[in-house]
């Protein structure tokens, strides 16, 4: 077989421990790799490189296309920028997938049936660092979620469970309040489930299913999710399976991907040949699935649970009268490549599957877009709903009219809903004739804002996709 050519980064702390014992490990189970050796982390930060990693390091990662990475530590102080969002950015990681599995009887767990694998969006949703102070009282973050960004994530976690053999993929989201961003997600992956009848699919509310996550993980199998609901329950899922020092992840684009332990560089334990290998070695058997070394990773990974089976394990997963012998990070790295051949007696064993190319997702598409109207912000603190509202209405055009002034979300004017507390930033929303709306009239409408004395902190423009309404409507509306 032609070796691959990968990238690897040794990291910070315990990282060059980890990376020789699992470096070890897959040769002795017959990995094939090209390895291409980086610098990253610390000692990068510290000569005076904000991001982490050099300019060589980068072509070193675009050219293999394959990044396994052992965890790094961020310096304290501010100015440094996050490698692993970074890393993310740069090579368009769009999907974040954590394996959370629960090893009973051999390793301690509140929850012995747990096996769960969160495939998270990493990409979109309120990652995209889109912020405002948009008045004295008021900050904005958007949450973007996109038809193709979505499509890839969830054909990505329907193609996972057929490939490694799942029987369910779930879906959290927050639609019953975020409808049209949320509800984007629940659509699409209700289309794409059906293109999977072998697959069992379902949605829960992200509040009510991360309960249930947290309760009886049992009842999951692969779960699909936005990137703010994935990052939090991701953790969640790895913390309640079991130790922090047993899980893997992978970071897959369209064209790079990387893999990892979950885990940081535990600074402490750094050099004392005591740290647990086997979240960056189950990273690396995510690697070689991804590089089509299916029946490598096969290999490594049923060693890897025989070895758990044998009771040989590292400070971290020791239990008196469960474990047989306490190993540090070498000898346990020798014992797995001693058991690669081997299958475990009692866990059950892997068997992978290469994922197939996906698709790239087309770009919608929509017949009719009309505009019907605009949402225009403004910063006032100079009275009530009340006595804002006859100013704005008087600023309306013979094609825009108010409809209604909202303040955080809320209708305050013309009727209040309830007697909402206001924050100095006004939505004055202004609709005319679905289809006879120009542009020259939303800037005829801007220009008699400004002309009556309001800045425009912000706009919005309210439009129908093929007579569908593609804006929410105000609460009290
Ligand atoms: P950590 O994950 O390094 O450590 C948390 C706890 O788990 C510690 O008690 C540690 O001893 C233990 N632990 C972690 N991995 C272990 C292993 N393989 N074997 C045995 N015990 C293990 O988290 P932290 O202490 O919050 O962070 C330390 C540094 O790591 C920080 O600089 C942080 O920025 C960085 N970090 C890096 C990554 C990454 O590179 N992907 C991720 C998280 C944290």
């Amino acid at each position: 077989m032609a070796k691959t050519p990968i990238t690897v980064a040794h990291g910070d702390g315990i990282g060059p421990e980890i990376m020789a014992a699992t470096l070890h490990i897959l040769e002795a189970a017959g990995a094939q790799l090209d390895i291409e050796t980086i610098e990253i982390g610390e000692k990068v930060y510290l000569r005076g490189n904000s991001s982490g990693i050099e300019q060589s390091s980068i072509d070193s990662l675009l050219r293999t296309k394959v990044f396994l990475k052992a965890p790094i530590t961020t310096p304290q102080g501010g100015g440094f920028k996050s490698l692993n969002v970074t890393t993310r950015k740069m090579l368009g990681l769009y999907a974040n997938v954590r394996p959370c599995v629960a090893y009973h009887p051999f390793v301690q767990t509140k929850h012995q049936g747990m096996d769960v694998v969160i495939v998270r969006e990493n990409e979109e949703d309120l990652y995209a660092g889109i912020e405002y102070q948009l008045s004295a009282d008021v900050t904005q973050s958007l949450k973007l979620i996109t038809r193709r960004g979505t499509e890839r994530i969830v054909r990505y976690a329907f193609e996972y469970a057929k490939a490694n053999g799942r029987k369910k993929v779930t879906c959290f989201t927050k639609d019953n309040i975020m409808k049209i961003s949320d509800g984007l997600f629940h659509k699409v992956f209700d289309e794409i489930a059906k293109e999977y009848p072998e697959i069992e699919n379902e949605h829960w509310i992200v509040d009510i299913g991360a309960a249930k996550l947290a309760d009886t993980p049992g009842v999951f199998d692969v779960i699909v999710m936005p990137n703010l609901y994935g990052d939090i329950l991701s953790d969640v899922a790895a913390q309640i399976a079991g130790s922090v020092g047993l899980a893997g992840s992978s970071n897959i684009g369209t064209k790079y991907a990387m893999f990892e332990a979950i885990h940081g560089s535990a600074p402490r334990r750094a050099g004392q040949n005591l740290a647990n290998p086997s979240g960056l070695l189950l990273g690396g058997v995510m690697m070689l699935a991804h590089i089509g070394q299916t029946e490598v990773a096969q290999r490594v990974h049923n060693a890897w649970l025989k070895t758990l089976e044998d009771g040989v394990h590292t400070y971290d997963i020791f239990k008196e009268g469960v474990s047989k012998q306490k190993v540090g990070t070498k000898e346990f790295a020798d014992a797995v490549a001693a058991n690669v051949g081997k299958l475990p007696e009692f866990l059950k064993p892997v068997q992978y599957k290469e994922l197939p190319v996906l698709p790239e997702p087309k770009m919608p598409h929509y017949d009719k877009i009309e505009q019907i109207g605009v949402d225009i912000f403004v910063n006032w603190t100079a009275g009530t709903a009340s006595q804002l509202g006859p100013q704005i209405a008087a600023l309306g055009t013979d094609k825009l009219k108010l409809i209604f002034i909202s303040n955080r979300g809320t209708k305050v004017y013309p009727n209040a809903f309830g007697d909402p507390v206001t924050a100095d930033q006004w939505r004055c929303r202004f609709e005319g004739t679905l289809g006879d709306v120009t542009q020259e009239d939303i800037l005829a409408l801007y220009t008699s804002f400004v002309k009556g004395g309001f800045a425009i902190i912000k706009s919005e423009g309210l439009f129908f996709y093929d007579g569908q309404r593609g804006y929410s409507l105000g609460q009290g509306q």
